[in-house]
């Protein structure tokens, strides 16, 4: 009898893969045996499938990290916990809370692993605040050989910066050490705008808030701006657990609901766009959280997204901020692109990650968002052309056209990394088709 083919799907439904096996090994040895002893096509780790980009996908093997989810270890002392790393983001909160840690930052849904979120170099907003790859002070990695290493500044530095951010391609993560700061409450305000104003006041709204982010629907004139604030002191009584929380992000509110009618709208009838985009701006800031609300950090930065959608996003130099976003809205006004869906704008701090679109200078990220049974090139081909024109660089998952040659002028540490992924995975187990696209020049 034959097995059936495993069938692997990512979020947006954009990505299918038909492997011949998904491993999902209970340990790091017995992973390292089917490492070893593996001959077939490229073996790809996946997490929760959260990326656009075809990067987990695989005919050979997909690797599955979801029985080694959880909390290693965590000391207040030293401000640091190693978690498995296939923990689901939205464990993380709860796990560190009972030690009184917490992360300093995190994206805008928690359905990613840890794997996935650091090896893309996910991240929220705050100008002080940098990717999730940067809290990470030591990886245990099982590589293309099936060996199973720990590194860290100190224990082979070179394979240590390439494994904070490393898009699967050095072998499966197993766990990492982050570095944290203590637990903390957010206080969380949110505001309609006029877009003109707003621009021209980013610098100081960056430094006023620890978090600071604005979503324009672009065919309006006023963007919905939202803040975070450490609220010092305050400790709120309820404290959603690992249950609670994962709850939380699979809950589809009646706003989204409302919110899936008008997409279909738009597909169905484009030139409503404009319309929508003001009655969603109105929308969205009423109902948005009203200043004084204060929740634990990992309960506030987080929000149900149960909407399906692929998504662009470019890093752009800070001090193009403004350039940009208004280059982009004036595109898609221009061209009379149909869409649904803001542009989300965020903050990011500089890094000095190999691979990092962070990497040496502070950031600004411009996400653009399409549904995804409507044309997205349209959108992602006008956005990628303006944000390249101000030196952007994708995020690592989501949609883009980028190749190694590309990439190779971009990242100025861009050998040194491929270099340690050889060290890593000299056989190239872990090197797919589409990778093969990313990290070698000559190939269509
Ligand atoms: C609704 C939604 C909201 C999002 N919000 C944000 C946001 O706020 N900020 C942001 O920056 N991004 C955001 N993203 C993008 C998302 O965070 C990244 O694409 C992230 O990589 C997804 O995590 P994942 O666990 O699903 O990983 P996957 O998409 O499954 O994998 C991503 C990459 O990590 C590698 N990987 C996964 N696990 C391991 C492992 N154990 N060892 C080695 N490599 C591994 C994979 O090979 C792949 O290259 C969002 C995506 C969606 C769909």
């Amino acid at each position: 009898m034959n097995t059936p083919t495993p069938v692997w799907t990512n979020w947006s439904g954009a990505v299918t893969a038909r492997p011949e096996a998904i491993w999902r090994p209970r340990d790091e040895a017995e992973l390292a045996g089917l490492i070893r002893a593996h001959a077939g096509g490229p073996i790809r780790p996946a997490g929760s499938g959260h990326s656009f980009t075809p990067l987990c996908a695989s005919d050979g093997v997909i690797v599955s990290l979801e029985h080694m989810a959880g909390l290693i270890s965590a000391s207040p002392e030293t401000g640091e916990a190693e978690l498995w790393a296939g923990t689901p983001v939205y464990m993380v909160g709860p796990l560190l809370h009972a030690h009184g840690l917490g992360l300093a930052n995190q994206g805008d849904v928690d359905r990613q692993t840890l794997g996935g979120a650091i090896g893309t170099g996910t991240h929220g907003t705050g100008v002080d605040l940098g990717s999730l790859s940067t809290m990470v002070c030591g990886v245990t990695l099982v590589t293309g050989a099936g060996d199973i290493l720990t590194v860290d500044a100190k224990n082979d530095r070179e394979l240590f910066e390439a494994a904070r951010l490393s898009i699967g391609s050095l072998g499966v993560v197993t766990r990492f050490r982050l570095k944290l700061r203590p637990s903390y409450a957010l206080n969380e305000a949110s505001w309609a705008a006029d877009a003109e104003e707003t621009l021209n006041r980013l610098e100081e709204y960056a430094v006023k808030h620890r978090h600071f982010e604005f979503f324009w629907f672009p065919y309006a004139d006023r963007v919905v701006a939202k803040s975070l604030d450490i609220a010092e002191g305050v400790r709120p009584e309820r404290v959603l657990d690992i249950a609670g929380m994962k709850a939380r992000g699979e809950r589809v509110s009646a706003e989204e609901k409302a919110f899936q009618h008008i997409g279909r709208m738009v597909r169905y009838v484009p030139w409503t766009s404009a319309w929508f985009h003001r009655f969603l701006t109105r929308q969205m800031a009423a109902g948005e959280a009203k200043p004084g609300r204060v929740r634990w950090s990992w309960e506030t930065f987080p929000s149900a997204r149960t909407t399906r959608f692929n998504e662009m996003e470019y890093a752009v130099p800070r001090e193009s901020a403004a350039a940009a976003t208004r280059a982009l809205v004036a595109r898609i006004r221009a061209e009379r692109i149909p869409t649904a869906f803001p542009i989300e704008f965020r903050f990011v701090k500089a890094d000095d990650i190999w691979i990092s679109p962070f990497h040496g200078r502070e950031s600004v990220t411009l996400s653009v968002h399409q549904d995804p049974k409507m044309d997205q090139w349209r959108l992602f081909g006008a956005a990628e052309e303006i944000c390249r024109s101000f030196g952007g660089r994708p995020h690592w998952g989501k949609q883009h056209r980028l190749k190694a040659a590309d990439f190779e002028g971009m990242y100025p540490r861009w050998a040194d990394f491929q270099a340690a992924r050889r060290r890593a995975d000299p056989e190239d187990k872990f090197l797919s088709p589409y990778l093969k696209e990313l990290f070698e020049t000559g190939i269509a």
